[in-house]
């Protein structure tokens, strides 16, 4: 039962991108600072069942959890400041809801009602939510809605919190985030946006309780008290939620602005005196006052995209400061990169990174670049598709198997080094089909891989289709590769390294998904430390 669970909603207001994940990721991170366990929910109102199929240029980068989900990027950073793994249940579409509620319509579920938005619809959107509260684990389950209020579809989603409001009472809280825009030419911060989207919210029955205003200038007492007044709060819940330097900051901004003592005082939950922050300050002191710099290329064909490879940027910062250095990430669109200007491009690298990705295009210049990093024993990460690169370089400039290539490139290569996976083979449909979520993986005590992790035996979460082809494992190791890691159930090699190479690690899955501020990812940290050796810049 969920009876002692709060519930509390986070919405938007006036436009997108104003941080509702990090006001939502930062809440969590206070509460459990507080002593309490948090969970967080996306709820988002498009129509694809999961963003799997979504390509980058419409949603940026797709994250996976340990039981396979493919989610929101959103998620990526509940889990980064809360270091609590989230699952299927946390991500929750509305093209997920009606497939719901049409396949109960079809098993006759329904007893011969009328299937309609309200109740129905709303109905599995409540349960949707308090299944988390129902899992035993949660004080708090905190749902950010996707979207923005007015927009056609997320009225629903609206409407559930009306109702759930009315069921919970002070169970429930909404937080509405908005913005208050300044404008130069008047010299004032402007509140009328938010009066308008709080009306909004209103018009569908739902006051908010708190009201956290973004803005690039410090709200005054004057303007806090006026939206108050026109939103019908008191104003310690106006909330402001100033441009920050990092997004690591803002847990520290709300907890000045004490959102949490608001959310606590709100739901009728005493606060607990302990507010204990003191590895996250101690992470930000590392990130903000670095003794080292190193310079990494990011090898991709959606550079200009911000968020296509989300969790590799942060991984970075994760690592980073757990080696006091700050990595500056260099983007190179792997489409441009040649045998010819390979070296005047990424000379200047201490370390090279091939990003995951899809299809042929940018292929050979992420295979240039692996040759390079191999030749110019550079550091070299390669995650999914860029491990699957490494291979093929391999083969092709070690190995001298001409042509050599994975299937997913060319279906007819002669040396097919890395191939479909058998259980893909039968695969139709492409949603939600891929190898997901978290695989076990054996290391190889001595190898690069096994130094990072300290023990034999982790978990990793992936998402592919393709593999090694084991055919190729002997000829590979006879000529310095290490099999660094493989997966002991079905014998899938998930790990390879350059014997002779300072470090050159290729994996499979996607060590990036469960980096977070309280335990950067090893191979990151490792990773790092390699570039720093590489710089010369060492301090050990
Ligand atoms: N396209 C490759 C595969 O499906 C790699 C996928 C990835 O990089 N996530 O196996």
């Amino acid at each position: 039962m969920d009876k002692n669970v709060k519930y509390i909603f986070v919405t938007g207001g006036v436009s997108s991108s104003l941080g509702k994940g990090i006001i939502s990721s930062s809440l969590a991170k206070l509460l459990q600072a507080r002593g309490f366990s948090v969970t967080i929910q996306k709820l988002d109102p498009y129509i694809n069942i999961d963003p799997g199929t979504l390509n980058p240029y419409e949603h940026g980068e797709c994250y996976v959890t340990d039981d396979g989900a493919e989610t929101d990027l959103d998620l990526g950073h509940y889990e980064r400041f809360s270091n609590t793994p989230t699952s299927q249940a946390n991500n929750v579409t509305t093209g997920r809801i009606y497939q719901n509620v049409i396949d109960k319509e079809r098993r006759g579920e329904y007893l011969g009602t009328t299937v309609q938005v309200v109740p129905h619809i709303t109905d599995e959107i409540k349960r949707s939510v308090r299944l988390l509260g129902k899992t035993g684990k949660y004080d708090f389950v905190i749902t950010e809605i996707g979207g923005t209020v007015g927009d056609i579809e997320s009225f629903p989603f609206i409407e559930t919190v009306r109702q759930m409001k009315w069921e919970l009472g002070n169970r429930c809280v909404v937080i509405h985030l908005t913005l208050v825009p300044y404008l130069r030419a008047a010299g004032e911060l402007k509140s009328k946006p938010t009066q308008h989207s709080v009306k909004k919210l209103l018009e569908q029955g739902v006051q908010p309780d708190i009201i956290v205003c973004r803005t690039e200038r410090p709200l005054h007492e004057g303007i806090k008290n006026k939206i108050a007044q026109f939103c019908n709060v008191v104003p310690t819940s106006v909330i402001e939620s100033l441009d920050a330097e990092s997004i690591y900051d803002v847990p520290l901004m709300m907890r000045d602005e004490k959102l949490d003592i608001e959310v606590l005082e709100k739901t009728g939950t005493a606060v607990p005196e302990k507010l204990d922050l003191v590895n996250w300050e101690r992470f930000l002191n590392n990130l903000k006052h670095p003794k080292y710099e190193v310079t990494i290329g990011l090898i991709g064909k959606y550079i200009e995209l911000k968020d296509a490879y989300k969790s590799i940027n942060e991984a970075f910062v994760h690592g980073g400061a757990m080696n006091q250095t700050k990595v500056k990430i260099r983007s190179i669109q792997s489409e441009n990169i040649t045998a010819e200007n390979a070296g005047s491009l990424l000379n200047e690298l201490n370390g090279i990174l091939v990003a995951p990705g899809f299809g042929s295009r940018g292929i050979e210049g992420k295979i240039e670049a692996i040759r390079y990093a191999r030749e110019k024993k550079i550091p070299f990460l390669g995650i999914c598709l860029g491990m699957q690169c490494a291979a093929v370089e391999f083969s092709r400039n070690v190995l001298n198997l001409k042509d050599a290539d994975s299937t997913e490139m060319n279906p007819d290569t002669p040396y097919p080094v890395i191939d479909l996976m058998e259980t893909q083979k039968k695969v139709k449909n492409l949603g939600g089909t891929m190898r997901l979520g978290a695989y076990n993986c054996k290391l190889k005590p001595g190898s690069k891989s096994y130094e990072a992790y300290g023990v034999e035996d982790i978990r990793e979460r992936h998402r592919h289709r393709y593999e090694f082809n084991n055919e190729y494992r002997k000829i590979f190791e006879e000529n310095g590769v290490r099999l660094a890691g493989i997966n002991p159930e079905d014998d899938l090699v998930e790990i390879i390294e350059i014997k002779d190479h300072p470090w050159f690690v290729g994996v499979q899955f996607h060590p990036e998904y469960r980096s977070t501020v309280k335990q950067p990812h090893p191979l990151f940290v490792n990773f790092v430390k390699a570039a720093l050796e590489h710089k010369g810049d060492t301090k050990r």
